[in-house]
């Protein structure tokens, strides 16, 4: 069903329950506005979270049901899936089948969109509505880009901030932000990084993503690094790329960072290099502090910056030799020729740690790009993340011999 907010309907947008207020088209618990409203002589509160949609406790939700429809997916793959490839496909076709809520499990770079291929076509194949989603905008738009090129001739729907283009909702990629509009509406849900944030912490986005799901529908998560909580999950274990190679290990190195010493470091990169910050502002100090002509090949992207779309697509097409960055290209980005730097790395969590290191050498030919831990001191998180990737390599290696 879609959801829709207006003058008409049996449910309000907006409901008190004893002292708490319930959006119901967002579900938000916690961030509303109450004002006295002079056309109608009396208190309304609207929902601070839907701001745009306007759900207060004067209008209501309606819903409508969109008729099923089959649909022969044609898939243009390029290339041939590698075996671990066709059994991960195999295995969520068939968690597909059973109904069964599962857990795939792939190291960074395995090849996750392949995968999902197979049971979009089967799902779409029977009128199921399918959708595919991720909690980060930049991981939704590369996955768009992706499937745009592998189902070239079937419309699918793309929703994340600022981009709305929905027509039939039969196939739709979003960030889970985005599903305020479904309820029991997608009998196939796959959710990619279900281990990001906000994803990981957000009750309620979990809350969306489980009412956009059919009363008999199936979730099936994908995640490199995921918590314990969904190991308890039925899930199968990919310990290979799909290029067969293994994951760079990270090497550490002791760095207190100042301008001279990134100056002098910056000069002497090949590779295209990621360098992550954990504090936006010391990046930009620091950005703002080199010469002019070591800045100008380089850029820096963080999460709020309105040009990061644009500044994702030149960096794509190596525009620049260096990018200073938050977590938003920790994952979901891929570039061939590619290394990596984590500033102060203590500060960061060994997901995400583990995360940013798979970003190198996912793509091309054999070619070992480097990933630098640097840190004025060595967590308990940074040692989880290296014996975390050894850990998948050790597997990896099993699978060869
Ligand atoms: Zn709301």
């Amino acid at each position: 069903m879609i959801l829709k907010i207006g003058t008409e309907g049996t449910v309000h947008s907006v409901v008190r329950h004893n002292d708490k207020y319930l959006c119901n088209f967002c579900m938000n618990e916690h961030l509303f506005g109450t004002y006295f409203h002079h056309g109608l002589q009396k208190e309304m509160t609207y929902c601070r979270v839907c701001l745009t949609h306007y759900a207060t406790t004067e209008n209501y939700i309606s819903s409508e049901d969109i008729e099923r429809q089959k649909e022969l997916i044609k898939l243009n793959i390029p290339f041939e899936l590698t075996d671990q490839q066709k059994r991960a496909s195999q295995y969520i076709v068939d968690q597909f089948h059973k109904r069964e809520e599962s857990l795939l499990y792939a190291v960074t770079g395995a090849g996750k969109t392949e995968m999902m291929l197979q049971a979009v076509v089967e799902a779409r194949s029977i009128g199921c509505n399918v959708l595919i989603t991720a909690p980060r905008t930049d991981v939704v738009k590369e996955l768009a880009l992706r499937l745009n090129d592998y189902l070239p001739c079937t419309q699918i729907d793309v929703l994340y901030g600022g981009h709305y283009n929905i027509t039939n909702s039969r196939l739709v990629i979003a960030t889970v932000q985005q599903l305020t509009m479904y309820q029991q509406h997608f009998d196939l849900i796959i959710v990619d990084e279900i281990d990001a944030f906000p994803l990981n912490y957000d009750k309620r986005l979990n809350r969306l993503l489980k009412r956009a799901l059919t009363a008999d529908g199936t979730m099936i998560y994908l995640s490199a690094t995921p918590p314990d909580r969904l190991l308890q999950l039925p899930h199968k274990y990919l310990p290979s790329r799909y290029h067969n190679r293994a994951l760079p290990v990270p090497k550490l190195k002791y760095y207190r960072v100042t301008v001279k010493s990134l100056s002098h470091r910056l000069k002497s990169i090949t590779d295209t290099t990621l360098i992550f910050f954990s504090n936006i502002n010391q990046m930009e100090q620091l950005y703002d502090a080199l010469d002019e002509a070591i800045k100008q090949n380089g850029t820096v992207v963080y999460s709020d910056d309105d040009e990061r779309h644009d500044k994702v697509a030149h960096i794509r097409a190596g525009k620049y030799k260096f990018i200073f960055t938050t977590t938003i290209l920790e994952r979901g980005f891929t570039k061939e020729h590619l290394s990596v730097w984590v500033i102060n790395s203590e500060q960061f969590s060994w997901d995400a740690l583990v995360q940013i290191a798979g970003r190198v050498d996912r793509k091309g030919s054999e070619r070992n790009g480097t990933v630098y831990y640097f840190h004025e001191g060595v967590s308990a998180q940074m040692n989880k993340a290296i014996t975390t990737i050894k850990r998948m390599n050790r597997k990896h290696e099993d699978t060869l011999y």
